[in-house]
């Protein structure tokens, strides 16, 4: 028996294991890993639980979600904000996540320009008018490289309990396999798409031919989008309401990338100079014999990092000490893979510190007075 499906299926007790619809956003979470889309819209949002699965997914830049209904859209939509881990750790990637109220049967430009467009469960919802125009403004207007689109498979339900006509009393219409696959199969024709069928939720074993229980047909755009054939004849006016907004802390703004900078610039000074004093001291120990004291280093001592002992035993690099005062050249600030990683070049890094952290005068150190560092003591 598959491992999502645990049921006796002719006494009609079927329960899936995990549930139906995790199955479902775990379809779209996989398709996401497969093919990394920057800009993701989920359409019949509801309640917006797919749209928090995958603010999660690293690669997503611009995640939409919309709805006919505001209300079901609003319930949980503070899920959506940045919390306070994200100020306090941004993130890489920049991330803005917009919720609209409207209709699929509506063309708005905010919806142009997605890689990937998910319907889950939504078209049986939708009127006959409704659904006519679906696929010119699915496909035909927002036209993402990507659609997947699923809805229940009728086939399936005479093993639901409980299940008469429809799986829910809103759904205007429940198909079989066979029309499902020629409703896509036209619109992938008419609009240049490649379909394939898949679904979630197994039939039981010797039943395979009632297909899965959630059908779901994923479509691949033939031809690339050049943004010529993203403008075209597409109208700008506004269809659909905003109702949230959500611009996540990123190191893509500068700001935020300023403050980690200057924290992580900080952090390695601070290091290195713990560094320093364990050096010193080594020093001493060892009647400051260079060799003997870079043979000794042991990592054990835990006062720093394996990258940063390398880097401080290089002599070219080394710290010094004058008075009261630690010099930590810049250039060994640079030379830590996070600091390279977050300035890229060595000219940003000293723009990003300047007057954010103490230099030597000719800026090219950053400087510690030890004169009062024990006085708690
Ligand atoms: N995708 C969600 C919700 C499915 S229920 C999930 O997988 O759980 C279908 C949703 O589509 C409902 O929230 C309903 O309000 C919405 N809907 C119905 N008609 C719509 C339309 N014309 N345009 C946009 N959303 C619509």
């Amino acid at each position: 028996m598959d491992k999502n499906f645990q049921g006796e299926q002719f006494t009609g007790i079927i329960k899936f294991t995990p549930p139906l619809y995790k199955q479902r956003y775990q379809f779209i979470k996989d398709l996401v890993g497969k093919y990394k889309p920057k800009k993701v819209a989920d359409l019949g949002c509801a309640d917006c639980t797919l749209l928090w699965m995958l603010k999660f997914c690293s690669c997503i830049e611009v995640l939409a979600g919309l709805d006919v209904c505001a209300s079901v859209m609003k319930e949980k939509m503070h899920r959506l904000s940045p919390l306070p881990g994200d100020y306090l750790q941004p993130a890489e990637r920049s991330l803005t996540v917009t919720l609209h109220h409207g209709s699929v049967a509506h063309k708005d430009p905010c919806m142009l320009g997605f890689d990937l467009v998910t319907c889950i469960e939504l078209i049986e919802h939708l009127e006959q008018s409704e659904l006519k125009k679906f696929p010119e403004v699915v496909f035909g207007f927002m036209a993402p490289s990507i659609v997947v689109i699923s809805t229940p498979n009728s086939e399936f339900n005479p093993l639901l309990p409980g299940v008469t006509l429809f799986r829910h009393p809103d759904h205007k219409f429940e198909w079989n396999q066979a029309q499902f696959q020629s409703w896509a199969l036209e619109n992938a024709r008419r609009y240049d798409y490649s379909v394939e069928f898949t679904g979630v939720g197994h039939p039981p074993t010797g039943m395979e031919n009632v297909g899965f229980c959630s059908q779901i047909g994923v479509f691949v755009r033939k031809y690339p989008q050049t943004s010529e054939s993203a403008q075209s004849e597409k109208p700008t006016e506004a269809a659909y309401k905003m109702v949230f907004k959500a611009v996540y802390p990123s190191l893509k703004d500068e700001k935020y990338l300023q403050n980690a900078v200057v924290s992580e610039v900080t952090f390695t000074a601070q290091i290195i100079k713990q560094s320093l004093d364990c050096l010193m001291s080594e020093r001493k120990e060892y009647n400051d014999d260079p060799t003997e004291r870079k043979r000794k280093f042991q990592p054990s001592r835990n006062c720093f990092s394996e990258d940063l002992k390398k880097l401080v035993v290089e002599k070219s690099m080394e710290p010094f000490v004058n008075g009261n005062v630690v010099y930590i050249p810049l250039t060994t600030i640079f030379a830590c893979p996070k600091v390279n990683r977050l300035c890229g070049t060595f000219e940003k890094l000293r723009r990003l510190i300047a007057g954010k952290v103490t230099l030597s005068s000719d800026g090219s150190a950053v400087m510690f007075n030890t004169e009062h560092e024990n006085e708690e003591n």
